[in-house]
């Protein structure tokens, strides 16, 4: 673990951070080298005095007064959004690549139960979320042996972080009323706490694992409550079978769980991708629904999220790590992100669990959960334009959950969820004077990023 940059612990005051550069995503961008950054910090949060050059911050009337912080070889940007994680599988750490079905097998069977054990385990994600510049996360809050659970959503909320515990749950069959039934009596005593800055959601699992009746209720609810919602969708060739043709893994699962009936048959094994067997049931929302993974989309595919699109916001995590993992480019080809971004839908970045995640990035000296990472994969596989990776890892996250954009930005005045220090790599001794190419370097890099605040 890298020493603190920042002092430790933290006291309320004014900061003025020098640093080598500075740059958001903003709709108004800070892009700066060397930048200077005033901030007030205190209590109830951080606040963006100014972000302007060296020169003139000097001017600012706060500047004389502030403590100083010097990163002379560190690149600042807001702190990250991690749309898609699963914080209460961490106690499993980093496996080898395996196939989606055994994958499933491991989950099954290494999910926690004790809560205690459930708590520990995301307060570690969360502490490795935070070493990996994290500040808001999109959590999925696992069902324990099938029901959901309140147990990652009460941890969620002590951790530091912000952000979405999606409540998840699975429904076939006749499993379906329990399981909705249970479902609605965890967000009842979830919604019954006081507010804090972690807000509850709603995960349907998968389309293979909650029938469309099932996200007819999560939908429904979601619109009383105004709760956000997500889902997994069309991540797996599993998926694909047992969605077009009621075949495969998912349906001996179902059958050896005593899940299966043949009245499953009026609505899969019709023929039908993934997307649109949920178009169905996704057609008739007002609400936002943030999908994850869309490993395995058709042309068709691409336009019906468009226009699901243009009834309610369709936000995508893409998880490129995660679908690298399991194979999915070579068994769909290359992900469609950057269609869905010109098609006006919006991507963002998540990291799945650490299960999925490199030893290299996820385990050791610089562990972390961090999205960089991802992000860092696009840059070197896609050469990914820098400024709209900086999007997808900071407002394009925040959009998806529902969050305040300017939160993840450098605007002065803003009120802000964190900041990251991004080491640079050595180079000649010659620091670039351009923000963008700052970003570009740290991309092409492997260091751990830095949580300032
Ligand atoms: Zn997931």
């Amino acid at each position: 673990m890298n020493p603190p940059l920042f002092p430790n612990p933290l006291v309320s005051g004014t900061y003025r951070i020098d640093c080598a550069g500075a740059i958001d995503a903003a709709s108004e961008p800070v892009a700066l080298a060397p930048a200077s950054i005033l901030l007030a910090v205190a209590p109830a949060g951080t606040r963006i005095l100014a972000a302007d050059s060296p020169g003139l911050i000097d001017h600012h009337p706060a500047a004389r007064t502030a403590k100083l912080v010097s990163l002379p070889d560190h690149l600042v940007t807001p702190a990250f959004v991690n749309a898609h994680t699963h914080l209460d599988l961490t106690h499993i750490g980093p496996q080898p690549r395996s196939g989606f079905a055994s994958f499933v097998d491991l989950i099954r069977s290494r999910r926690l139960v004790e809560p205690g054990e459930i708590r520990a385990s995301v307060l570690l994600g969360a502490r490795l979320s935070r070493a990996g510049g994290v500040a808001a996360v999109g959590d999925i809050a696992g069902a324990v042996r099938g029901s959901a659970s309140i147990e990652p959503f009460l941890a969620l909320r002590d951790s530091g972080l912000a952000g979405v515990s999606f409540l998840e749950f699975f429904g076939m069959g006749r499993s379906i009323p329990r399981a909705l039934a249970r479902a609605d009596e965890v967000a009842d005593a979830a919604l019954a706490l006081p507010a804090s800055r972690v807000r509850l959601g709603l995960q349907p699992h998968a389309p293979y694992s909650v029938a469309p009746d099932g996200y007819r209720h999560a939908i429904a609810r979601a619109e009383r409550d105004r709760l956000p919602l997500a889902t997994h969708l069309a991540e797996s060739l599993e998926e694909r079978a047992f969605i077009a043709h009621a075949k495969g893994p998912q349906r001996s699962l179902l059958e050896a769980l005593g899940l299966w009936d043949d009245s499953l048959l009026a609505e899969f094994g019709l023929g039908n991708t993934p997307v649109e067997h949920l178009a169905r049931v996704l057609r008739g929302r007002s609400s936002p629904i943030l999908l994850v993974h869309l490993n395995d989309l058709s042309d068709a595919d691409v336009a019906l999220l468009t226009e699901l699109n243009t009834h309610a916001p369709i936000h995508v995590a893409y998880c490129p790590r995660s679908s690298e993992f399991f194979g999915a480019p070579e068994e769909f080809g290359p992900h469609r992100y950057r269609e869905l971004l010109a098609a006006g839908i919006n991507v963002c970045l998540g990291t799945d669990s650490i299960v999925n995640l490199p030893e290299a990035q996820a385990a050791g000296d610089s562990a972390r959960i961090s999205p960089l990472d991802d992000a860092r994969l696009l840059w070197k596989r896609d050469r990914g334009d820098p400024s709209l990776l900086l999007e997808m890892l900071t407002v394009r996250g925040a959009c998806a959950l529902g969050l305040e954009s300017s939160r993840f930005t450098l605007t002065s005045g803003a009120e802000i969820e964190g900041l990251c220090a991004l080491r640079l790599p050595e180079t000649d001794g010659k620091i670039s004077n351009i923000s963008g190419e700052l970003l570009s370097q740290v991309l092409a890099s492997e260091c751990a990023p830095d949580r300032l605040i």
